[in-house]
């Protein structure tokens, strides 16, 4: 019998939990299953009341007195980081002309780095913030660089590559002292660690990426602050994202999302275990290193999260690793964003270049992400399968 595909690319994208998809199965067998949560009549009416039942189960997930209204559904976080960082600098700007600089950083997901061209066009000057050599965007960097011309800044709450946590609480502070506005794309760390969102605006996440539906996503956007929106039409979503809701997915998404952050202090001990046995061991081989000095331990707040490893090999390049490790089995994935699918021989991670490491090593990264479903036995064969590579 040939043995089961391993599959540890859940930062990519997680299978879908048991709960997302009795949620999923248990609407769309209800009478008003496919009605239009706007439309008048009764079914109308129970498809909206479903659809604002799991916009509040998503709403409280987020742990930082989120009121529902603030939570708008999204088709996913790309959609999420287009409508915040682009409708922010401009909200700002409106009320303040003279704000006209957005500050990122290096290391985002492209779904905000490719926004410096439309930002651009737009007449923003875009301003990108490189991290320590452990990945980290210091506090004081930000301080640098910070004056009453900012409209917004967005930095990500953990990196999608090497799993390093950003301090976005002393982060969100140093905007809002300069009267910018802070959003953070909180995709990877949503569900897998506790989050701090007291002082930040707007947050981005996706279902996907903690075992909900792929298709959904949200925004969580203060109240007090009204953006643009980039789509146009019905007026859906108090405005802000036309286009009927998909009900269904909202539904199993807020399943997903009570799974997830309910049984965070019961996860991330267990993941933080894992992560670092795997870790140790593909570091004590000697044909790996660390990306990061950041350790998976921590006293009060975690520094790193518990459900990614990453390091770079010593000689091989990551697409050639993902291909041999798909070819035995294992779906690993390379630390640079090979967003399309699509290989080249030789694509460096431009978080790791911005950490510091030569174009070379940093084409060498990879990353094994999971969640508990995955057993430490299956990434023992992971880490065994690499080191005999
Ligand atoms: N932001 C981060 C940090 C991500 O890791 C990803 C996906 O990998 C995205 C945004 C984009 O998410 P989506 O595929 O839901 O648009």
């Amino acid at each position: 019998m040939s043995k089961p595909y391993i599959y540890l690319d859940y930062a990519a994208s997680a299978p879908e939990r048991i709960s997302s998809r009795n949620a999923r199965a248990a609407y769309d067998a209800a009478s008003y299953a496919g009605a239009n949560p706007n439309s008048l009549h009764t079914p109308g009416r129970l498809a909206r009341q479903a659809l604002e039942s799991a916009r509040k189960t998503i709403a409280q997930s987020l742990q930082a007195h989120i009121h529902p209204q603030e939570l708008y559904f999204t088709s996913g976080a790309t959609e999420s980081n287009n409508i915040a960082v682009m409708g922010l600098a401009q909200a700002a700007r409106r009320i303040h002309p003279q704000r006209t600089r957005v500050i990122i950083s290096a290391i985002e997901h492209e779904s905000v780095l490719m926004l410096q061209r439309p930002l651009e066009d737009a007449g923003f000057t875009v301003c990108l913030l490189t991290p320590s050599a452990t990945g980290v965007i210091e506090p004081s960097r930000l301080e640098a660089v910070m004056d009453e011309d900012v409209c917004v800044v967005s930095i990500m709450y953990a990196n999608n590559e090497t799993g390093v946590i950003m301090p976005i609480d002393k982060l969100a502070h140093i905007a809002h002292n300069y009267g910018a506005y802070m959003h953070t794309d909180a995709v990877q760390a949503y569900g897998h660690i506790p989050l701090e969102l007291s002082h930040v605006d707007a947050v981005s996440i996706a279902a996907h990426k903690i075992g909900g539906p792929v298709g959904i996503g949200a925004l969580m956007l203060r109240k007090h602050i009204t953006i643009a929106p980039l789509i146009h039409g019905g007026g859906q979503e108090a405005g802000l994202r036309s286009g009927t809701q998909a009900v269904s997915l909202a539904s199993a998404f807020a399943a997903a999302a009570e799974e997830c952050t309910g049984s965070v202090c019961k996860t991330l001990p267990l993941l933080t275990k894992r992560a670092q046995t795997l870790h140790e061991g593909l570091v004590a081989s000697r044909m790996f290193v660390p990306t990061t000095t950041i350790s998976y331990e921590h006293e009060h707040t975690p520094l790193r999260l518990p459900n990614i490893v990453s390091v770079a090999h010593k000689t091989l390049d990551a697409q050639m690793i993902v291909l041999m490790l798909d070819n035995q089995g294992f779906g690993i994935s390379s630390g640079s964003a090979c967003t399309t699918g699509t290989t080249s021989s030789h694509t460096s991670s431009h978080v790791l270049v911005a950490q510091g490491f030569s174009k070379d090593e940093a084409a060498r990264g990879i990353r094994i992400s999971f969640d508990e479903r995955v057993s430490h036995e299956d990434l023992d064969a992971c880490m065994r399968t690499l080191i005999a590579l």
